[in-house]
């Protein structure tokens, strides 16, 4: 929709003029990490960041989330749908931003979910290309969101010192409304855009021995792999792969009512596949009892049912959930391992024949 230039000593600035109108939230040093919080004070923002601990998926998701409220027995009930904070979430990655076009799918499938989209509806994106790879686990370049070319409202590249702005959409454009400090792009500001681009690339790797088209294949053929039982050995079960995860969005309902038993609310919480009562319904049935088929269903989901039902993998590449992991369990080990399997199976097959 439009370019410009900011110098990037402008940024508080604006920040600042987002403020009036705005919750503001980007990425802060804490205890040695990144967060993604609310900004008080604009000169706090960090777009140079590596990655967060928790994905911004968080402010269109929260983890505990008012779905209804209701009274005297349930006579009276109230959705908690209405209009939410108008919230601009800066320095969003680009494999976050991948995710979150995932997470717009789902929730506007099928049966739309009102309390998702009213959230998004009032929250503007703010991406940064990222130049180099984040951590040692990252390995967006194999799951191709090292680059993002839509969704977002405002795409920045960092220049050095200055921003190229890319604007995506309307709401993106107000974003700018009266905020002097920008500039039309120079043919100079052009041939430099294209000099950090072209020089991103051969920084990162791919970390797949195999190209992200043949996973769902690679999966489908593995569901009875030996693989399952060995990434059950070692789960914990403590759930935290997903909790960091941008694209998971389990949950669970539960209803938090008041000593009289009439009036209450209906709360949705983050919830986990990898914990034990995730999938236990009456009875105490559970219909997967183990670690392993717990494993197994999640590389599934990420790798194949996601792709299937909405035509993107469930999976983005940030490394979270590997750097989160006591026991080591990573997608690129499992993705790896489940295709040399498979090759070394079929090379067996071939010299059998
Ligand atoms: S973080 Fe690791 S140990 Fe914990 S549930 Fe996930 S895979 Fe299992
Ligand atoms: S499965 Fe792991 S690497 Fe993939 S998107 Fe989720 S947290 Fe990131």
């Amino acid at each position: 929709m439009g370019f410009k230039i900011m110098p990037k000593a402008a940024l508080p600035e604006w920040v600042e003029q987002l403020q009036a109108g705005h919750r503001v939230v980007g990425p802060q040093p804490q205890h040695g990490q990144y967060i993604f919080g609310d900004i008080k004070d604009p000169e706090d923002i960090h777009l140079d960041y590596p990655t967060s601990v928790l994905p911004p998926k968080q402010f269109i998701l929260p983890p505990r989330e008012e779905l209804l409220q209701y009274k005297n027995g349930g006579l009276y009930i109230h959705a908690n749908t209405e209009e939410r904070t108008p919230t601009v979430v800066m320095g969003v990655h680009t494999c976050d931003m991948h995710a979150i076009q995932l997470l717009d799918r789902v929730h506007s499938t099928g049966y739309p979910d009102q309390h998702y989209q009213a959230r998004r509806e009032n929250t503007t994106l703010v991406s940064i290309e990222c130049l180099r790879p984040c951590m040692e686990h990252s390995f967006c370049k194999s799951m191709g969101t090292l680059t993002v070319t839509e969704e977002f409202d405002i795409h920045l590249t960092d220049l050095g010192n200055d921003y190229a702005v890319d604007i995506g959409s309307e709401k993106g454009e107000r974003l700018l409304e009266g905020f002097a400090s920008l500039w039309d792009p120079t043919d100079a500001d052009y041939k430099r855009i294209n000099k950090v681009l072209s020089e991103k690339w051969p920084r990162f790797s791919y970390r797949l021995n195999f190209d992200i088209t043949e996973l769902p294949d690679i999966l489908n053929l593995s569901l009875g792999s030996a693989l399952w039982d060995e990434l059950g050995e070692r789960c914990l079960a403590c759930g935290m792969c997903t909790k960091v995860c941008p694209t998971c969005y389990c949950f669970n309902v539960v209803d938090e009512i008041d000593l009289s038993l009439q009036d209450g609310k209906r709360m949705r919480v983050w919830d986990s596949c990898q914990v034990h009562e995730f999938a236990m319904v009456a009875g105490g049935h559970n219909f997967r009892e183990n670690r392993a088929l717990r494993q197994r269903h999640r590389f599934l989901r990420k790798g194949k049912y996601q792709y299937e039902a909405y035509g993107l993998v469930g999976c983005v590449g940030c490394g979270r959930c590997a750097m989160s992991c006591l026991v080591h369990i990573t997608p690129v080990d499992t993705f790896n391992d489940l295709y040399e399997r498979r090759r070394a199976k079929g090379k067996v097959q071939e010299t059998q024949a």
